[in-house]
């Protein structure tokens, strides 16, 4: 495995592997991607070896515009409309499979509909220009752990089993992407994400519906309940903070006490990281995965997790922690 900076070179060399049937991380505003060709079946295999992730997952694929999706898939009215409005941009469309559809079964683990988006990140880009197929790309890391959203976390998790780690910076929105059915009169949120119902909402008058599983509340399978999940335990809604606890914190931590006498305020840096001190939803989520790695790697046998609003994109962060508490 190699760490690369993204220049035209390297992203060539990294088309090259591609091609080839090798597996590379590229970055893309949302997380950092394990990507493969989604029509070379063996390839898409590798992703599922390296990340230990169990086939009845789906994988999304990633084009550079709608025009390249319509090669595979069927784009109804109402999802180009989707696309028109949020692509390039952190966005996932189920659409249905066209019948001469090339990309590989394993992608769409046997459903009739695969999941496609367009990423802003212009690696991802120049990336999926260069290579002219679409790429299969979950995230890169192992499964079930959190999101990478740096190289580093990339090469720490998945190691040699990426050919070619691309390096462009860390990823701005640093949650997955919205995934969104938007084929029937009600779109559907099936993982909720920077793209808010609100969103939604204001681009074209129609209220989203969640149809996503509940980790509180699970009333059907294929969604991963416990997922993004560190090694040390977590403790949610926290309103202080107990002796073998490290903390995730949300907003202003001034009056926070430890259940041993104490304030929050007064402890070393390594054990609170505050997501964002002025309580800005955008912040938090592109500081949640990395903030999360290094409270786990402090040795606490437990993260405490501040209140996050259910609001907006709190909605797909808590929807994060809550897998990642899951049992
Ligand atoms: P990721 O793990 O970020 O690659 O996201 C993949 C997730 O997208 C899967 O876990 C599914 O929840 C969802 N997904 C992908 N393809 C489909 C599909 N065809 N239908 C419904 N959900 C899908
Ligand atoms: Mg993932």
């Amino acid at each position: 495995m190699s760490i690369k900076t993204a220049n035209p070179s390297n992203i060539k060399d990294a088309a090259e592997i591609i091609l080839s049937g090798g597996l590379v991380a590229m970055p893309t505003e949302t997380v950092y991607g394990l990507a493969a060709n989604a029509l070379d079946g063996k390839a898409v295999a590798k992703i599922f070896a390296a990340k230990g992730r169990p086939q009845i997952n789906p994988l999304i694929i990633h084009v550079y515009n709608a025009a390249q999706a319509e090669r595979y898939v069927v784009m109804d009215e109402r999802s180009r409309r989707f696309a028109d409005h949020f692509w390039p941009g952190p966005m996932t469309l189920i659409l249905d499979k066209r019948e001469d559809c090339a990309v590989s079964d394993l992608v769409s683990a046997g459903l009739p509909t695969i999941g496609v988006r367009c990423p802003a990140h212009h690696v991802a880009q120049d990336l999926l220009m260069v290579c002219d197929v679409p790429l299969a790309a979950p995230s890169a890391n192992a499964s079930g752990t959190l999101s990478p959203t740096a190289p580093m976390h990339v090469a720490q998790s998945l190691g040699d089993k990426v050919d070619m780690i691309l390096a462009g910076g860390s990823s701005d929105v640093g949650l997955e992407s919205t995934i969104i059915d938007a084929r029937g009169a009600v779109p559907l949120i099936l993982r909720p994400g920077s793209i808010t119902p609100e969103d939604i909402e204001s681009a074209f008058g129609v209220k989203a519906e969640f149809g996503f599983t509940n980790p509180d509340a699970p009333t059907s399978p294929g969604q991963l309940l416990k997922h993004y999940a560190p090694n040390a335990d977590m403790r949610l809604n926290a309103v202080d903070l107990q002796d073998d606890e490290a903390l995730l914190a949300f907003g202003s931590i001034k009056f926070m006490g430890l259940t041993s006498g104490g304030f929050v305020k007064d402890l070393p840096n390594e054990r609170v990281m505050n997501l964002s001190e002025s309580g800005d939803l955008y912040e938090a989520a592109s500081n949640l995965f990395a903030y999360l790695r290094q409270l786990d790697d402090s040795g606490f046998k437990r993260i405490a997790v501040m209140n996050i609003p259910d609001t907006g994109l709190g909605i797909a962060i808590n929807d994060r922690l809550k897998r990642a508490a899951h049992k």
